[in-house]
């Protein structure tokens, strides 16, 4: 087995641990651990942060600076 497929079976392992504490949390929808704009797969550092992230870092910085433009306080 070569370190793409660790990591990979790593990966999914914690994207079924994380889909499963994300169902204890009723509140928060579970994430799929696929980003939500570019479809690619989310971090799993990021899922373990935020078992309900919807976007990848990158995506997560791009929609974030557009809710800041969107949102300008004070300005
Ligand atoms: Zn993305």
């Amino acid at each position: 087995m070569d370190e793409a497929d660790v990591a990979n079976d790593r990966a999914e392992q914690f994207i079924a641990e994380a889909l499963k504490a994300a169902r204890l949390k009723k509140d928060e929808a579970p994430s799929t651990g696929v980003c939500r704009s570019c479809e690619e797969l989310i971090e799993v550092e990021r899922l373990q942060a935020n078992p309900a992230a919807r976007l990848c870092a990158g995506c997560a910085v791009e929609a974030e600076a557009a809710r800041k433009r969107a949102h300008r306080v004070g300005g």
